[in-house]
């Protein structure tokens, strides 16, 4: 792997004859192969500092507040591992497009950098799960021993209420329950809505809801209209 900030030859080390040091990058790399494991697109690999800041409402202290700081606020490893092991609830609200899935994303790699293990499920895949033990089994072994899990898109797999239902709750209740930890939720609802989506769900909703939580709101244009059209070269 190249060292991001030109410094080393990519080792994470820096070798000189006074000793060894650790560069800056040494803990990036490690952050870059766990995130491998974790199940999100390649896409979505960008550390806080490689984005560009939005505003966020801080629903805690209802004031506004810089989403690249709040990322790196679990670069404290105090507030990260009592994030851990508190199991809080990251609750990144937002309409399409402002953002959210990114700054999860990027919460979760300050904790791979401090050697940590993550799951990414994308709750729109919930709609492709059938009746199949194989895909239970791999999601359950994706969510299993790792200290955060984000839930991308939460609420989106209650809207189409279909015959699989029933199952796609014991699933997530099942996901929910195995993890121990820190989850990130993004959603385009409120957690009032949230809240309504799975209240005839005491389990469920008890292992979402009754842990410690922070929440937040992505204000903010749709980001995905600053990124330049894709020319389809099959036209
Ligand atoms: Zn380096």
């Amino acid at each position: 792997m190249k060292c991001m900030f030109n410094i080393c030859d990519g080792s994470g080390l820096i070798i000189n004859k006074d000793g060894d040091r650790f560069c800056k990058c040494f803990r990036y790399q490690i952050a870059k192969r766990e995130f491998k494991n974790t199940g999100a697109s390649e896409s979505y690999l960008k550390f806080g500092f490689e984005l560009k800041d939005a505003d966020l409402i801080s629903k805690r202290t209802n004031s506004i507040v810089s989403m690249k700081e709040t990322i790196k606020q679990l670069r404290n490893p105090i507030l990260l591992f009592e994030a851990i092991n508190n199991n809080l609830r990251i609750l990144i609200a937002g309409k399409n497009g402002r953002g959210k899935t990114q700054m999860a994303v990027s919460m979760m790699l300050e904790a791979l950098k401090r050697g940590c293990k993550g799951a990414f499920i994308d709750m729109r895949t919930f709609d492709n799960i059938k009746f199949q033990d194989k895909q239970k089994q791999d999601l359950m072994e994706l969510v299993k021993n790792k200290q955060v899990l984000i839930l991308d898109d939460l609420g989106v797999e209650r809207k189409a209420v279909d015959e699989f239902q029933v199952y796609k709750n014991n699933l997530l209740d099942g996901l929910v329950r195995c993890h121990r930890g820190l989850i990130i939720i993004t959603t385009n609802l409120s957690k009032n809505e949230l809240e309504m989506l799975y209240k005839n769900d005491p389990q469920l909703h008890s292992a979402l809801f009754t842990k410690s939580w922070v929440s937040y709101s992505l204000m903010g244009e749709d980001r995905r209209q600053e990124t330049p059209e894709i020319v389809n070269c099959f036209l």
